[in-house]
Order: structure tokens, then C-alpha cells, then sequence
């Protein structure tokens, strides 16, 4: 099922070049019987089947203990390092309510809908990390001990539901991979974009409209002041119109920010 995504375009290329590694597992590997089963019927009755805790707990320990390793025998002194600054400046706790806090700047996450709704903000956060976790419900969902005791944290890609966290996850590391210095060729592509407001002051939250040639095409002409080299007024031009996509798309985006409007 992930095939396809990853082994495409920017994130293979990312993947390619070294710049971040992508593993795939299989829930069943962890079952706790011989048939591979992972599911079970919900107490109190309803309906449909619940991913069951053992299996998630010992794929996470696993992989996580593995991880740990590998930096432990790679990069150790990097790796220490990093988990004292860490330490000295308590940023621990902030995910202190998972077991695996002693991995250097590592997360887990559990893509469910009854999450935090993913943003940009969100995925240039997680983009800063060493490793990520992402944990793929199924059927009706997942045990909720997973989500007390495993998790740092819940993220959902918006409100409806799906069949599934794959498409989710392929969602989030698409976002977060095209973030990661150096896999776009680019970077200051992502700094004007959608969402990214805060990177470029004045300009509200989705990008202004784009053209490219034809600069008629079916009688539907290019804005003038695109053709006019006066940088300055392309500039203005381009925060009226994004300011103006955003009032009439999303004018919660504004609200949140605060950005003036007309
Ligand atoms: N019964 C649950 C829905 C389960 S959907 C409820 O009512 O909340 C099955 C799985 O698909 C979830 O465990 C989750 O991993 C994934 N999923 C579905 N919709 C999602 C969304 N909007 N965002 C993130 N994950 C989602």
C-alpha cells in the first residue's frame, strides 16, 4: 500500500540521496498468536473489531529499542551530546508522558480522527526529529491504552474517517519529508507557500494565485502586473490576492492569526 507514494518523485529522490529512511511494518509480525491475529471484539459490546495493545507495545519496543542502538553504536558521542542539551533544557517533559523519553529526540504518533487536526506548523515540527513513529489504526480503532501509556501524541488529517492510518501516515511523512533541509531543491519554494505566513510577514495564510505561460491561453489572459517587472507592485499585487483566496476560503486561517484585513 505505500509502495506507490514513497517510491515516487521527491520522496524517493529524499530517500535516495540519504536524507531520511522510511521502514514499513507489519503489525502481524507482533501478533500474539500463530494466525497473526491483532484484533478483537470491543468490551461493553458495539460494534466492529479493536486493534488489541499487545501487539502495537512489543513492535514499538522493538523498534524503538533497535533505534536506540543503532544511534548507540553509530553515533554515540553525537548522540549524548544531544540527549545533555537536551536534558539541560527540560524539553524532555514535554513528552514525558510516553515510556520512550530517553530516545534522543524521537516521537511516537497514533494517526486516529479523534487527534489534533495536522498543519504545516505540525509537520515542520516533526520534521526537526531523528526519528518518528507513526502508528496506523485499523477496523474501529485502537485499545486506548495505547494512547495513555505508548503514544506522545494523537494527530488526525481532518475531521472524517477513513479506513485506516496508512493513508494518513503516507499524508504526514509526505509533508514532513518535502520539509527536511536539502530534499527540496528549492528551500525557499516552501517558505511562501500555503500556510506558511509567518515566514514572510504581510502575506496571509494561502499562496497567491500562480501563472506560467501561456500568457493567453483561450482568451483568458495573465494579470498585467505579472509582465510588469515592477517587483514591488507584483509583490502587493500577490499579498492583496492572497489575503483575498484566504477571506473568501478559509477565513478561519485569518482569525487564528490575526492578520489585518481590508
Ligand atoms: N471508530 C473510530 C474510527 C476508526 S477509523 C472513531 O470513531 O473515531 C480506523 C483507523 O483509521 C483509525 O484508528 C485511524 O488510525 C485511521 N483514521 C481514520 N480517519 C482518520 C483521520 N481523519 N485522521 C487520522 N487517522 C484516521
Amino acid at each position: 500500500m505505500f509502495k506507490g507514494p514513497f517510491d515516487e518523485s521527491i520522496v524517493k529522490r529524499a530517500q535516495e540521496k540519504g536524507l531520511v529512511e522510511i521502514k514499513i511494518h507489519n503489525l502481524r509480525d507482533w501478533a500474539v498468536d500463530e494466525r497473526g491475529t491483532v484484533d478483537d471484539r470491543p468490551f461493553g459490546g458495539g460494534v466492529g473489531m479493536i486493534l488489541t495493545p499487545e501487539p502495537i507495545f512489543a513492535a514499538i519496543e522493538e523498534i524503538l529499542g533497535t533505534r536506540q542502538q543503532a544511534l548507540g553504536n553509530s553515533q554515540k558521542e553525537e548522540t549524548n551530546a544531544y540527549f545533555l542539551s537536551e536534558a539541560k533544557n527540560a524539553r524532555f517533559s514535554s513528552r514525558a508522558r510516553g515510556s520512550y523519553s530517553l530516545v534522543p529526540s524521537a516521537s511516537v504518533v497514533l494517526l486516529s480522527p479523534q487527534g489534533k487536526l495536522f498543519n504545516q506548523e505540525k509537520a515542520r515540527e516533526l520534521s526537526k526529529l531523528e526519528n518518528l513513529t507513526l502508528i496506523c489504526g485499523h477496523y474501529e480503532g485502537v485499545d486506548e491504552r495505547v494512547r495513555e501509556h505508548l503514544v506522545d501524541e494523537e494527530i488526525s488529517i481532518g475531521d472524517y474517517v477513513l479506513t485506516g492510518g496508512e493513508l494518513p501516515a503516507m499524508v504526514l511523512t509526505d509533508a514532513i519529508v518535502r520539509l527536511i533541509p536539502g530534499v527540496l531543491e528549492k528551500p525557499e519554494a516552501v517558505e511562501s507557500e500555503s500556510f506558511s505566513a509567518f515566514a514572510r510577514p504581510g502575506l496571509a495564510n494561502l499562496e497567491f494565485p500562480q501563472y506560467t505561460r501561456p500568457e493567453n491561453f483561450r482568451g483568458w489572459k495573465v494579470p498585467e502586473i505579472l509582465l510588469s517587472g515592477n517587483h514591488q507592485k507584483i509583490e502587493k499585487w500577490r499579498q492583496e490576492q492572497s489575503l483575498k483566496h484566504t477571506q473568501e476560503n478559509r477565513p478561519d486561517l485569518l482569525k487564528e492569526k490575526n492578520v489585518a484585513t481590508f
